[in-house]
């Protein structure tokens, strides 16, 4: 949360809308900004993204603190933002309540907004034709973990949570690819690879361990874009 809505923090008062990939213009007060935002979502209804002034004007408190990673200088009392990469608990079943709350949490819920900036940074998902290619192969890696079971039956409760929130996320904006059902695991760097395959590059290789990269397939488009 942020220790003030009025000193300006570095780089201004920025938002990026993940749905749309609009950007906030620079310059402008708190205030303005949570204003902006509220007429660009007015303006494109079809996302059903919240326009309570109150609510947005955290979404915003959100956004500047995640993207400052929680600096005590400027935030406090805010968990800090880190991409995890959840490892898999193989052995546990675990309980699934509440799984689909996740949906619409990009727009309704302040860890969505950290959530998602921790997979796809301040960008955007990529374009689908880049998805749909790396989908593609990730479909035939012998990487790809078919036999594994769900993702509840890999992963810790709260792992499984955020990855289900992903899925929602992305499924409310429409992007699937053709060979989606095809997706599972990783095996080399355990990541969910329905999701992966719309995550920005430079994301991707910044969180990737050197001994991650390493066991990644010959033919792994993260090896080759
Ligand atoms: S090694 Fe690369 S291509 Fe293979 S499943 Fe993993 S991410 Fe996909």
């Amino acid at each position: 949360m942020l220790k003030s809505r009025t000193m300006w923090p570095p780089g201004g008062w920025q938002f990026l809308e993940p749905a749309t990939g609009w950007n906030a213009p620079e310059g402008l007060t708190y205030d303005q900004v949570v204003r902006r935002i509220i007429a660009h979502r007015r303006a494109n209804r079809q996302y059903r993204l919240a326009t309570d002034y109150d609510v947005v004007a955290q979404q915003l408190d959100d956004y500047t603190c995640a993207r400052l990673k929680n600096d005590p200088s400027w935030c406090v009392d805010s968990p800090p933002t880190s991409f995890t990469v959840p490892l898999p608990r193989r052995s546990r079943r675990a309980e699934v309540g509440g799984v689909a709350g996740g949906a619409r949490f990009v727009a309704s819920t302040s860890a969505g907004i950290k959530l998602w900036m921790d997979w796809f940074g301040e960008g955007k998902p990529v374009e689908k034709s880049i998805a749909e290619r790396r989908a593609t192969i990730c479909a035939e890696c012998p990487e790809n973990d078919r036999r594994r079971g769900n993702i509840f039956e890999m992963f810790t409760v709260a792992a499984a949570k955020e990855i289900m929130a992903i899925f929602s996320a992305l499924n409310d904006l429409n992007l699937h690819t053709s060979k989606d059902n095809m997706l599972k695991v990783c095996q080399a760097c355990d990541c969910p690879l329905k999701a992966k395959v719309w995550a920005p590059l430079q994301i991707i290789k910044k969180h990737l361990p050197e001994e991650r990269f390493e066991r990644l397939h010959s033919a792994c488009w993260i090896r080759h874009e």
